[in-house]
């Protein structure tokens, strides 16, 4: 088997969120956007698909770097396929991504699994067929009735404990918010939530990213005595020693890295430093799903919880093939927006949430996506 064809379709959809200008995500009218999949055709005619953002898989990231690497392959050598684009990133101008790794290494297992009639968690090495969710609420706002005041976090907090979520995760206010980023105002907002939910439900706190070592210290301090579960992302990632610090002096667990460059090697350095008390990895912060299993496993090695950034199909394969992970990340949730409508270029969601808080894992062979590929056709902007 031969990979004979790698191609990209940009095609419509419509959104009801916008991003502002720290690239945080919030309720917005609704508009048009675009969305890219990318699609890997075997000799023997088995396909894989992956979903990505249109600039992941531009016409010079695909010609000049993917089909180089895959055309001709076999598609089950996946770990020969990823070094050999992991090992092109340093020579290509910055123009291949983590992010391109990911999509092009999530199609290939969904090419696996599809051929095979196994869902990609099993491939992996099945631990559990359903997993429960925290809901992850999006940043905070301005907007009358939306995340704008301690308040409105804890009115959200018990609807989303109503809907069945087994654990919340706050994004606080952070800039371009005109009064944001506010210690204070982010320890209401945990004190109002805490207020919400009763003193046993786990919460955690993923607040702005770039606060200094003593206004993390004292926000640490201050959720640390609300019973908080983890502590996530309050500085600048790139600064281990600030992390391993920061760990040093609080008693609350640390969660990291997620964003910070360097995949596995960067969460080994922070395992090894101290720097954190829970591990971090998204398939698409760290170049796929085998560099995830690769830290899921490493933290494992040190009886450390790995926590996983971020939903969807890639996301929730390795969810189901690790054990040391309590939860699924469920979002972004916010008052405006209603999580369960399906997008249409799905006929169904990846992560339906029964009343209980559990996601299933999928059934369906490959990442287990129910890809409307009417609606694609239907909508193409581009091929490539
Ligand atoms: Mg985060």
């Amino acid at each position: 088997m031969k990979i004979e064809q790698v191609s990209v379709t940009v095609f419509k959809t419509t959104s009801n969120t916008v991003h502002d200008t720290d690239g945080h995500t919030h309720p917005g009218p609704e508009h048009d956007s675009t969305n890219a999949m990318l699609t890997i055709t075997t000799d023997d005619g088995h396909s894989g698909y992956a979903f990505g953002q249109p600039e992941s898989l531009r016409p010079y990231v695909l010609e000049n770097f993917i089909k180089k690497v895959f055309l001709g392959e076999d598609p089950m050598d996946r770990e020969k396929l990823w070094q050999a684009l992991a090992r092109w990133q340093r020579g290509s101008g910055a123009n291949l991504t983590d992010r391109t790794l990911a999509v092009a290494e999530m199609a290939l297992w969904d090419l696996a699994g599809r051929k095979l009639e196994t869902p990609v968690w099993k491939l992996l090495g099945g631990y559990r067929d359903s997993v429960p969710a925290y809901g992850s609420t999006m940043c905070g706002d301005e907007m009358k009735d939306g995340l704008a005041t301690p308040e409105d976090y804890g009115k959200f907090a018990e609807w989303m404990v109503n809907r069945g979520y087994r654990a919340i995760k706050l994004h606080t206010w952070m800039p371009p918010v005109s009064w944001a980023p506010s210690v204070k105002m982010d320890i209401k907002a945990c004190a109002a939530v805490r207020e919400a939910v009763g003193p046993d439900f786990p919460l955690m706190l993923d607040a702005n990213h770039w606060y200094s070592r003593t206004e993390a210290f004292e926000l640490g301090k201050g959720i640390q005595e609300l019973g908080y579960y983890w502590f996530e992302e309050p500085m600048d990632e790139h600064s281990t020693e600030s992390y391993r610090w920061l760990a040093a002096n609080l008693e609350i667990p640390i969660l990291g890295p997620e964003y910070a460059y360097g995949k596995f090697h960067t969460r080994a350095e922070w395992i090894a430093t101290k720097a954190c008390d829970i591990s971090r990895v998204g398939v698409a912060d760290v170049g796929g799903i085998g560099p995830s299993m690769k830290i899921a496993h490493l933290a494992e090695s040190f009886n450390m919880d790995c926590e996983i950034h971020g939903g969807g199909a890639g996301n929730l394969a390795v969810l189901g093939a690790i054990h040391n992970a309590r939860w699924y990340e469920r979002g972004l949730l916010h008052p405006f927006v209603d999580f369960d409508e399906v997008p249409e270029y799905l006929n169904s969601p990846i992560d339906p949430m029964d009343d209980d808080g559990n996601i299933p894992l999928p059934t369906r062979p490959g990442l287990g996506e129910d890809i409307n590929f009417g609606y694609i056709a239907d909508n193409v902007i581009s091929t490539h």
